[in-house]
């Protein structure tokens, strides 16, 4: 119930510098100098001992309850292990369904979400999936965010991509309408999460169903924006107006054509996109699928969670990067974006989703919604049957 972190150099993501985290039923209720646990209370206490504390990250693009199939039955993915999440110093996830909306379904991205809240981590989930009309649970996008608690929008619709449903102008524009409507009526984001395919001109979907309704560009979350180089360019034009998601999972096994998310960040801010428009997810537990020129698939790999604070990590190390800086893209930035207004912030009131990294970046230690998942750089909680 009562657990106290002492001696953490915060990171909340600013800088706050080294101070104590009291943390009571899951909640962070103070945070502060020289804080100690109320006389009486049982409760743990880590020290920090001077490292670096960072918020839990929220990865916003998992294929949690498996994905991938891209070619043939053999190459579905498995669902995520709850291991790999925190092994990942990932606290919170949003569940997508990705390109098989065919045999696959929104039921068992959302029922998944719920083991892993069971398990003691947050999860949420698009409705939806690549295709277009999106797949549902009650029939109607809108009607999914009104009303079932764990989804926040709808995605990843593909754009732009061979496996593209290829919607019109008007359906996007209708999708993203519902979304909104839905996300006003049940307090959530309603967002439109887009997977971005290799089209030229990949963002052009976008800009016409803004320009031509009356949506902003805040609805719509597009992902995959360093996966070649003219998606990129583009993206640091669209991430003035929009977010750009930057993912981090593929990048080693496609060098030749993605820009590495750690130096991606970078190079967004030094485009002149703000910060806060900047994410990054994992697309963890999609399958990777490298095509040859006549759209044939010639190799397959799965992403894992992990990879977000990888790039993180490596941005700050390798980069120059600030780790204030590098780590809002995977906190501050993701909770804004979509409206999880207890996370991603080490503060008093939010959930105690909380990271205590070594002086040299590494993951020690994990808290998720108040308990110790992570200690000493080994798990303490698993998923079941792992
Ligand atoms: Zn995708």
């Amino acid at each position: 119930m009562w657990l106290l972190i002492k001696h953490g150099d915060l990171f909340a993501p600013e800088h706050v510098g080294l101070t104590d985290i009291l943390v009571v039923a899951g909640t962070i209720a103070a945070v502060g100098q020289s804080l100690s646990l109320p006389s009486g209370v049982g409760g743990e206490v880590v020290d920090a001992e001077g490292a670096p504390v960072i918020p839990g990250l929220i990865d916003a693009h998992v294929h949690i309850a498996g994905g991938g199939g891209e070619g043939g039955p053999a190459s579905r993915t498995p669902e995520m292990k709850l291991s790999h999440m925190i092994e990942g110093g990932v606290t919170s996830v949003v569940g997508c369904l990705g390109t098989d909306g065919f045999t696959r379904t929104v039921e068992s991205v959302l029922m998944k979400a719920k083991a892993l809240k069971a398990q003691g981590v947050s999860a949420w989930i698009y409705t939806g999936s690549y295709q277009v009309p999106p797949p549902t649970i009650t029939g109607e996008v809108g009607r999914d965010i009104a009303l079932i608690e764990e989804v926040v929008g709808v995605g990843e619709i593909a754009l732009s991509d061979h496996r593209s449903s290829v919607p019109s102008k008007h359906e996007l524009i209708r999708i993203a309408e519902e979304a909104r409507v839905g996300g006003m009526l049940g307090g959530k984001a309603g967002i439109v999460n887009i997977h971005l395919g290799d089209a030229a001109d990949p963002f052009r979907p976008i800009h016409e169903a803004v320009s031509g309704s009356e949506l902003s560009y805040r609805q719509f979350f597009p992902t995959h924006c360093n996966r070649n180089n003219y998606i990129f360019d583009d993206a640091k034009e669209y991430g003035k107006r929009g977010w750009v998601d930057l993912t981090a999972s593929s990048y080693p096994y496609f060098p030749q054509y993605e820009i590495k998310p750690s130096i991606a960040i970078r190079e967004l801010m030094e485009a002149g996109v703000p910060l806060e428009h900047i994410t990054m997810t994992s697309d963890g537990n999609g399958s990777l699928p490298d095509y040859d020129e006549s759209g044939n698939l010639i190799q397959l790999e799965m992403g894992l969670p992990s990879s977000v604070f990888r790039e993180i990590r490596e941005a700050v190390l390798q980069d120059g990067l600030p780790l204030d800086t590098a780590i809002a893209v995977g906190t501050k930035n993701p909770a804004e974006v979509l409206r999880l207004n207890r996370k991603g912030v080490v503060a008093p009131g939010k959930d105690a989703d909380i990271v205590i990294l070594s002086e040299n970046l590494e993951i020690t230690a994990v808290i998720a919604m108040g308990n110790l998942v992570m200690r000493g750089g080994s798990l303490i909680r698993k998923g079941a049957y792992e």
